[in-house]
């Protein structure tokens, strides 16, 4: 099984036996400097190559999975997503043409790929009701409810994409919206903020937290904006879709129960009546979207689809 994530800042990139057994794994460039074009070329030849490699090293190559941001058109195949720079691109027919008619190229949400990795052998196990969040550069939502995970034809998950900061404090975000709880809580965000306050630049999220345990008053002013933003986010879902555990993951996740504890005792004094769900970290980390798109492949290729 060749498996590709196009999330992050490179694309990361393995070889995954039907146990979920990474036996080869690498990362490339994504060259969105020179165009969406190129990078679908990239990915095209990195499907290809690896499933060269897989056959030189003498495994039998039976499917693959891509998994990519942005929004994905199932039934058409294509793809549009803003950092790599695609508008309705036609992925998946390009993926298939190249790699031929005997390895089936499935095509899917990183995040949502991700979800489904931590539900088969990460934080989610064994949950039928759950929450995948990812805080990274972005935010997004894997949402299984009942059992499912719930693509909505592509739509779904955009919980980054829901406003939880209102009036003169909402900023402008990337989807055109004020407010987004991704403008407040993401890993960028938090750097972004922390600089925009001080006038400091600062090297990303992991440098706001370190000021943060260094008592430092505009880092944990910037940080107690983005937990109430989280914690009101993590309640309306709770409220909507009563999952048992909420597993998050990004980036900010390595600030492990500065992140955590909050986030529970948060959510707890907000809710009421409501199943109160368990919150803790993700297991897989960075390889969550690869493991995902390997399982989801792996899932087509033994035959009709299970939930
Ligand atoms: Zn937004």
């Amino acid at each position: 099984m060749v498996a590709v994530d196009l999330g992050g800042t490179r694309m990361k990139c393995g070889l995954v036996a039907a146990d979920g057994a990474v036996v080869h794994r690498e990362t490339r460039a994504t060259p969105r400097e020179a165009g969406g074009r190129a990078v679908l070329d990239a990915l095209v030849d990195t499907v290809v190559e690896l499933g060269q490699k897989a056959a030189a090293d003498g495994h039998r190559v039976r499917a693959a999975g891509v998994v990519v941001p942005g929004i994905i058109d199932a039934h058409q195949g294509t793809v549009s997503a803003e950092n790599l720079l695609w508008v309705n691109t036609p992925v998946l027919a390009e993926l298939q043409a190249a790699v031929g008619p005997d390895q089936q190229v499935t095509l899917a949400h990183d995040v949502r790929a991700g979800g489904y990795a931590e539900v088969r052998v990460g934080a989610l196990r064994g949950t039928t009701n759950s929450l995948f969040l990812p805080l990274g550069t972005g935010i997004a939502a894997a949402m299984v409810v009942d059992g499912s995970l719930v693509s909505g034809d592509g739509y779904a998950g955009e919980l980054g994409h829901t406003r939880f900061v209102q009036g003169e404090a909402a900023e402008l975000c990337a989807c055109g919206q004020r407010g987004c709880l991704e403008t407040v809580a993401s890993a960028a965000a938090l750097a972004r903020r922390y600089g925009a306050r001080t006038g400091e630049v600062v090297d990303g999220a992991r440098e706001v937290l370190e000021l943060l345990a260094a008592g430092d008053p505009d880092a944990a002013a910037v940080w107690d904006e983005a937990l109430t933003a989280l914690v009101d986010a993590l309640v309306l879902y709770t409220t909507l879709v009563a999952p048992t555990r909420i597993a998050i993951g990004g980036g900010l996740v390595g600030a492990g129960e500065t992140l955590l504890a909050p986030l529970r005792e948060g959510v707890h004094e907000r809710l009421t009546f409501q199943r109160e769900p368990e919150i803790v970290a993700a297991e897989l980390g960075e390889e969550a979207g690869c493991l995902g798109a390997a399982f989801m492949a792996w899932d087509v290729a033994a035959g009709p689809a299970h939930d």
